[in-house]
């Protein structure tokens, strides 16, 4: 399944404007007249018209982006908890209208997943790196348990329209009589008496609910967890929709990242510079033993294999690399000059 996203350069939450804009750049370039046409120009051309025509349709790309969240479930079976797969949010409304408007008579009782839910959770960088559990509240939409989600009470099941007696249609009069949708009943060819009090006839209401998810070790600022079935509730048995967790990482002023890898900045004396020690590095929710040669070059990073981020795609870990701050004494004694002086005198370059 080729990544439209990838083609385009664009992330998964891109909007209409960022694919359109990168869609004229790409055919700028790529164009046959531009580039010249040959198999491989051409192959590359095709696949960009191809991913801004998915992509630039609403309907096209929920339904590609759906069947990419798919792709990644069935690739990583272990976790439910997913890495970065953007998926365009299932409007509310328009899971309603779906649900509510759509030729309800051959439906209405077909199980029907519930909508994806959206919300967000901060871990702090060290969080990311070791990993967390986190007690994430959200809201949810669930089916109304009065009315079971028809939007009327038990009791007062819609009646027959009287005006077209469940025909859904009606004879116009006139000099050429012809057949019109009941203005009654809409065309339904039934009539909703009372609504559901409790969630107003609209069939759901929103509840808050909260649970416990597992962030694991080397999530990413912005990446995207999908928790299945924890979204809103399904109708007429039909599954829960899925919760998509959006997370936010907050910078350390220790740390940096760089995809996998964990860059750090460890202090060190003049003298343990010239002489070679052993220091200690600082890294989140730990410190870690590492030996400086005598005359190391400050400029130089040192590497610990393995020591950097976990990937969440079951990939190779990340190093950790430790550049050294050369942190030279507050104040000089009068006392330590002479020795200085000495010292600059036999030592070339102190
Ligand atoms: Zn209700
Ligand atoms: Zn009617």
């Amino acid at each position: 399944m080729e990544d439209y996203y990838q083609i385009l350069g664009v992330s998964s939450n891109a909007s209409q404007e960022e694919i359109k804009k990168a869609f004229h750049r790409l055919a700028r370039r790529f164009h046959p007249d531009v580039a010249g046409s040959h198999k491989k120009n051409d192959d590359h051309f095709k696949k960009i018209t191809e991913s801004y025509q998915i992509l630039s349709d609403a309907d096209q790309r929920r339904h590609y982006d759906i069947k990419r969240i798919v792709r990644t479930t069935a690739e990583s079976p272990k976790t439910h908890v997913k890495e970065a797969v953007d998926f365009a949010f299932q409007g509310f409304s328009e899971f309603l209208n779906d649900l509510l408007f759509k030729d309800t008579t051959q439906t209405s009782e077909i199980p029907k997943q519930g909508p994806h839910v959206e919300t967000q959770v901060t871990v702090s960088f060290a969080e990311a790196y070791l990993g967390c559990q986190k007690s994430l509240q959200f809201k949810v939409p669930r089916v109304c348990s009065d009315c079971k989600g028809k939007g009327w009470p038990p009791k007062h099941p819609p009646q027959k329209c009287p005006e077209c007696h469940g025909a859904k249609v009606r004879l116009a009069k006139g000099p050429l009589p012809f057949k019109r949708s009941c203005k009654r009943c809409n065309g339904i060819g039934q009539i909703q008496t009372q609504v559901c009090r409790r969630c107003n006839g609209s069939c759901l209401f929103t509840e808050t609910e909260t649970i416990e998810i597992e962030i694991p070790p080397g999530v990413n600022h912005e990446t995207r967890l999908c928790l299945a079935k924890k979204g809103g509730s399904g109708f007429h048995g039909g599954e829960r929709g899925d919760l998509l967790v959006q997370v936010t990482v907050e910078p350390d002023a220790r740390f940096m990242r760089h995809g996998n890898d964990l860059k750090v900045t460890a202090p060190i004396s003049m003298s343990e510079l010239l002489l070679g020690t052993q220091i200690r590095v600082l890294i989140p929710g730990d410190e870690l033993s590492m030996r400086v040669p005598a005359g190391a070059d400050l400029g130089q990073s040192f590497r610990l294999r393995n020591k950097g981020f976990a990937s969440v795609n079951k990939g190779n870990r990340g190093d950790l690399y430790v550049t050294l701050k050369l942190i030279l004494p507050p104040q000089i004694p009068d006392s330590a000059i002479p020795l200085l002086k000495a010292l600059a005198k036999i030592v070339p370059g102190f």
